[in-house]
């Protein structure tokens, strides 16, 4: 996926803007917003050329960091304090491929993080975005499941549920290929939350092909799903053909999955009422007098409480109630440390 996200490190500037000196990308000095969410990035531009994408034109080809600065970075976030630390490119899981056998694979490099987390004795989250469902490895996968520190959520960008838009979007995968990824992902990791991205209407898109889409919602069982409606990106091959879907009907599409992803998330959420999790308190909640955090699976918790001192620890919360994207609780005393597993 395009990633826009500058996250909380030093800004991420496109490659161009530094007069195309890529290895220069990498000495921008990282600058932390947050006192215990931290963004690492690992790889930059990207290789796969969806038609609906400039990113490949904008950024360049993928370039991966190198594993030793980035296991530095890590090591010395975590040293600090830090608790929730993303890793960040275009393309994660391909991480490593561009240097020809000369840099770890995306696994190892995970691997890593988790045998460092192993024995740095501290709790910590680390979660990575945008992965590629065609290099989504069942070995990736195991190595998740092998470390307490690699996050229990996966995001995985679907796009579109109709092979024949697939192909149009060059997206290089099947919806049956996606289809096995999930089914790795529930049979390795069954307590793992499952996000994705959808574009809906994009050029040529029939309603056929939306309902397609939504039947993979169905099928998927999304915890969360960030659907957008199509608009041509200026340099992106999608942009020389028609954006024939009326605005409308983009509209229209867009709510209609929304509702999808509201019914599938409360199915997940009510599973989760009267059980006990971990959160990582993120702020104050808009709603008076409370706090608000997330989970490992990223879903988001809010309870009673106005000790600011919570922020950036995390606290155990027995959830008493659930909305469609997010669950309330009360929290509990330190003490009843006891959280279920990853969610
Ligand atoms: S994988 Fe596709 S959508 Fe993601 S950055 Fe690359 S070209 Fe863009």
């Amino acid at each position: 996926m395009p990633a826009a996200k500058g996250g909380s490190r030093g800004q991420i500037v496109p490659i161009g803007n530094l007069g195309d000196r890529k290895s220069d990308y990498w000495k921008i000095a990282p600058h932390y917003s947050s006192g215990f969410e931290a963004f690492v990035p690992i790889q930059n531009g990207c290789d796969k050329f969806c038609t609906f994408c400039a990113v490949p034109y904008t950024r360049g080809r993928e370039v991966s960091r190198s594993s030793a600065e980035i296991l530095a970075e890590v090591e010395q976030l975590v040293d600090a304090g830090y608790r929730s630390i993303t890793l960040l490119g275009q393309n994660v899981n391909s991480y490593g491929l561009d240097r020809n056998g000369g840099e770890i694979s995306f696994a190892e490099l995970l691997t890593r993080i988790g045998e460092f987390g192993e024995r740095s004795g501290r709790r910590f989250w680390v979660y990575f975005t945008s992965p590629h469902p065609r290099d989504m490895t069942e070995e990736v996968l195991e190595v998740i499941a092998r470390h307490d520190c690699l996050a229990k959520q996966i995001h995985l960008p679907i796009q579109s549920g109709d092979d024949k838009v697939l192909i149009k979007m060059n997206r290089n995968y099947r919806v049956d290929h996606y289809r096995k990824v999930v089914a790795n992902i529930r049979r390795l990791l069954p307590n793992a939350t499952l996000f994705t991205d959808i574009i809906v209407g994009f050029s040529g898109e029939t309603e056929e092909q939306f309902e397609a889409t939504r039947a993979a919602m169905r099928e998927f069982r999304y915890n969360m799903a960030y659907i957008a409606t199509y608009s041509p990106r200026p340099g992106a091959a999608s942009s020389r053909w028609d954006d024939d879907v009326a605005h409308e009907e983009k509209k229209r599409r867009y709510h209609e999955l929304s509702a999808e992803l509201q019914t599938t998330s409360i199915e997940h959420n009510r599973k989760l009422i009267g059980r006990r999790v971990t959160v990582l308190v993120q702020g104050r909640d808009r709603k008076e007098g409370h706090l608000t955090g997330k989970t490992e699976g990223l879903l988001i918790v809010r309870f009673p409480s106005t000790d600011g001192s919570l922020i950036g620890r995390f606290v155990e919360v027995e959830i008493t109630s659930c909305a469609p994207l997010s669950l309330s609780g009360r929290l509990l005393p330190v003490g009843q440390r006891q959280a279920v597993g990853a969610l």
